[in-house]
């Protein structure tokens, strides 16, 4: 027969040819066979429906209400059988869509592919070569088919070497099976198991009932049949039409978390955009590193692939959720979609989505907003880092978590700390129970603190500080004086700078004075924001830097109004002064274990004379 060679565009190309090359091109995704053979069937179904609907053909209130997809597994007979009550195929019908299927599709694809990244097939779904992918794992596959019309039911039947026969087929009624040989080195299709799970991850959606049976499993007489899909999936739906209930449900179910989702987005993009879909914002305690969010990707109800970056932005990856874009080209590599203008005005619409609804949150409901804030907190900082359209469309939603437990948005902060006298900085404390000495300082000046315990934390504030509207940010323990105290001054007392230089070891140490009103605290350590910052980052590229060095720009505040100033004044007191040292470390860091065990010893001496 003439059907093993085919023309197009000067080149042939024989199925012998062809289907090696299905064998390589797919092989990284194999699974994908049984989403092709069964979203064949859906569409034979749903053709079949759409006749019936425009009055083209006339079927039966039964017949009307029994359209399904059986897919049945046989491990005895080694097959795997997809029938579904479609429109069918005729025998030239049978001719023209088996035997000449879409090479021009497999041209293509073998043209554009060779050469790419095998893991790129993952992606690549449909580029017509559906049915074919059935070889990849079976050595023969028979299809058996009745067009509704009711032209004569055939048998075709095809080898792997692409040889195939066509006979008078047996089904009496319209539809279609597709019986797939299991080959000897694709067992593990023979497993249960691993089918039902196959058809959980790409059919779970489809909108046709797919009912699976194991003919190696007894079944109980009674027993109810189950679909193993949702035909109509909640984001289909109208978002006025879906409650609480049926998102939190449809999260469970989709995503395996027990747990309620913080809140959800229902997105329903009209033409030109035309998808849809439901994103959620899980719960997450810890720090990004540790969240690995789920968004799933359909093309009309079809599960196509996990976390697609292309189509939503890496940082909304942390999000769990479905997107169906039945627009998608998702027959084309990545380095297409990047540069697919659709593509990214989906993803554009996703972000402003996103931020949307934050904002709604925020001004709407600022209880239920602060209450979940803690958990998408560190999403909001790194999606901020990554994209400055974000940070701009959400700016006013952003919390900032305070010491005492209350949070506010940067210009409710921003205010608060005008009305103490500074104008665009925002103060904040890495760890509330070493830093507590300034916190309340701080707090004793009406001067509220952020806490910003994650190193995201500070990562996010300098990238605030660089999209420049003009704030900085400023560590409680950072030069400080200047904020805690209108009287500063540099000491000018040569004695007392060269005893404390002294006792901390450090000759560039700087000594100054300033009233720390009310506080009894006898001095307080500072370093400037700068070189803590590059002492900071040092440490963090280990660079060097012990942990509990103290870096360059150190100075030591006395407090003046504090009356352990008067002794050190007078008395060239060491002791003294080491035991002012000691505390002002003790506020300002851990102690290593030397200095804590000579200030025990400087306590115990001070106990003696008392
Ligand atoms: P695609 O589905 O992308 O068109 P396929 O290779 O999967 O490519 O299928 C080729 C054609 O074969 C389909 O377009 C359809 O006309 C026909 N076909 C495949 N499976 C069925 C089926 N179960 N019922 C009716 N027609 C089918």
């Amino acid at each position: 027969m003439s059907q093993d060679s085919f023309n197009k565009g000067g080149i042939s190309v024989k199925t012998e040819h062809i289907f090696p090359v299905i064998k390589k091109w797919l092989y990284s995704e194999k699974d994908i066979f049984l989403r092709e053979i069964v979203s064949n069937a859906s569409d034979a179904i749903t053709k079949l429906k759409r006749l019936a609907s425009l009055g083209e053909i006339d079927l039966s209130e039964e017949e009307l209400s029994s359209f399904r997809i059986n897919v049945t597994l046989d491990k005895d007979a080694g097959t795997l059988t997809v029938s579904d009550n479609g429109i069918g195929m005729s025998e030239d019908e049978l001719k023209k869509y088996l035997c000449n299927i879409a090479l021009s599709g497999a041209l293509d694809f073998i043209a554009k592919y060779e050469g790419e990244n095998e893991n790129e097939s993952g992606i690549i779904g449909h580029f017509g070569l559906g049915f074919y992918s059935s070889f990849m794992v079976s050595d023969k596959v028979e299809v058996n088919t009745k067009a509704f019309d009711g032209s004569p039911a055939v048998r075709w039947i095809c080898g792997e070497d692409g040889e195939y026969e066509i006979s008078a087929g047996d089904r009496d009624s319209f539809g279609t099976d597709v019986i797939m040989y299991i080959s000897d080195a694709e067992k593990e299709y023979l497993d249960a198991a691993k089918i039902k799970s196959i058809l959980n991850k790409f059919c779970s959606f489809m909108p046709v009932e797919i009912f699976f049976t194991d003919t190696a499993e007894e079944k109980k007489e009674d027993e109810e049949e189950h679909a193993i899909n949702e035909t109509l999936p909640l984001y289909l739906k109208r978002p006025s039409e879906c409650t609480e209930e049926e998102y939190n449900e449809f999260y469970h179910k989709v995503f395996g978390d027990f747990r309620d989702p913080l809140f959800y987005i229902h997105i329903n993009a009209d033409y030109p955009l035309n998808f849809k879909g439901i994103l959620y914002f899980p719960k997450i305690e810890n720090e990004y590193q540790s969240i690995e969010g789920q968004v799933k990707l359909y093309y009309n109800q079809v599960f196509v692939a996990d976390n697609i970056k292309e189509v939503i932005p890496e940082y909304l990856l942390m999000l769990k959720g479905v997107l169906d874009c039945p627009q998608l080209p998702l027959n084309v590599s990545r380095s297409y979609l990047q540069t697919n203008t659709y593509v990214s005005k989906v993803s554009a619409h996703i972000v402003k989505k996103v931020a949307d609804k934050l904002n709604s949150l925020c001004s709407g409901d600022r209880e239920k907003y602060n209450s979940v804030f803690e958990n998408i907190k560190t999403f909001i900082e790194y999606a901020c880092i990554r994209d400055r359209k974000f940070y701009d469309r959400v700016k006013d939603s952003i919390l900032f978590p305070l010491c005492d437990s209350s949070y506010k948005t940067m210009s409710e902060y921003l205010d608060e700390v005008k009305a103490a006298g500074f104008e665009n900085k925002l103060f904040y404390a890495s760890d509330k129970e070493i830093q507590s000495q300034y916190i309340s300082l701080f707090e004793a000046k009406k001067i509220p603190v952020i806490y910003m315990p994650q190193m995201i934390d500070t990562q996010f504030a300098s990238t605030l500080e660089q999209y420049g509207d003009g704030i900085s940010f400023m560590r409680v323990d950072a030069d400080n004086s200047g904020v805690l105290s209108s009287k500063d001054s540099e000491d000018n007392s040569e004695a007392l700078t060269e005893l404390f230089k002294k006792i901390s070891g450090n000759d560039k140490l700087t000594l100054k004075l300033a009233d720390l009103d009310g506080s009894e605290i006898p001095a307080i350590i500072n370093v400037s924001e700068e070189s803590r910052r590059f002492n900071d980052m040092m440490k963090m590229y280990s660079m060097g830097g012990s942990g509990m060095d103290i870096p360059v720009d150190t100075s030591l505040v006395i407090n003046t109004s504090s009356p352990i100033y008067e002794k050190l004044k007078v008395a060239d007191d060491e002791a003294l002064a080491r035991y002012v040292y000691s505390l002002a470390l003790l506020s300002y860091r851990k102690l290593t274990s030397d200095e804590m065990n000579s200030f025990i010893k400087e306590s115990v001496e001070i106990l003696k004379k008392i």
